[in-house]
């Protein structure tokens, strides 16, 4: 069992990742109803999935990432291994809140190297005053895999 623990972080409940709780969606500016913000008001009756299942990068046993980086506190959640590019595993961080701070960012962008696990992270528009649903899809990594990313979005196609 992780010796991480959720608790008081709430980032996947309060939709800075996308999800959807008993059919109802949750994304950056519209949280799960059932979070108070450092917890679950109806933790008994949680859905299985995504509730039970999903894990951050953080909060896993086999995690790579620094004790400091609990997605509140470091202002990024991770997702291991979200899609896969050449037979490398790629990471995927979002912010929580509207962008990944800069001293969060650097340190993800050098486990990537150290890894060889290229990045995909997300930022909101700067100049934009809203939440958007789908913030700006950024890549860290080889030149070819960054060129990927920018040709699978111009195509319109999902990356994760
Ligand atoms: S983002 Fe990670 S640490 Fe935070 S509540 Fe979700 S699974 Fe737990
Ligand atoms: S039901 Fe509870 S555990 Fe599930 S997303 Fe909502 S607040 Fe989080």
């Amino acid at each position: 069992m992780s010796s991480r623990a959720c608790q008081p972080c709430t980032a996947c409940c309060d939709g800075w990742v996308q999800i959807k709780v008993k059919g109802c969606e949750a994304y950056p500016g519209k949280p799960c109803p059932h979070s108070t913000g450092t917890g679950c008001d109806d933790y008994e009756n949680r859905p299985v999935d995504p509730c039970q299942k999903f894990k951050c990068a953080w909060v896993k046993e086999s995690s790579a990432l620094p004790d400091g980086f609990r997605p509140d506190a470091c202002g990024a959640l991770v997702i291991d291994h979200a899609l896969t590019w050449q037979g490398l595993e790629v990471d995927l961080a979002v912010p929580v809140g509207r962008e990944i701070p800069e001293k969060t960012l650097n340190t993800l962008m050098q486990l990537a190297e150290k890894n060889m696990r290229p990045l995909i992270y997300q930022q909101q528009d700067p100049n934009s005053n809203v939440l958007e649903k789908n913030p700006l899809t950024l890549a860290y990594g080889p030149p070819a895999f960054q060129q990927w990313v920018l040709d699978q979005q111009a195509q319109g196609k999902k990356l994760w």
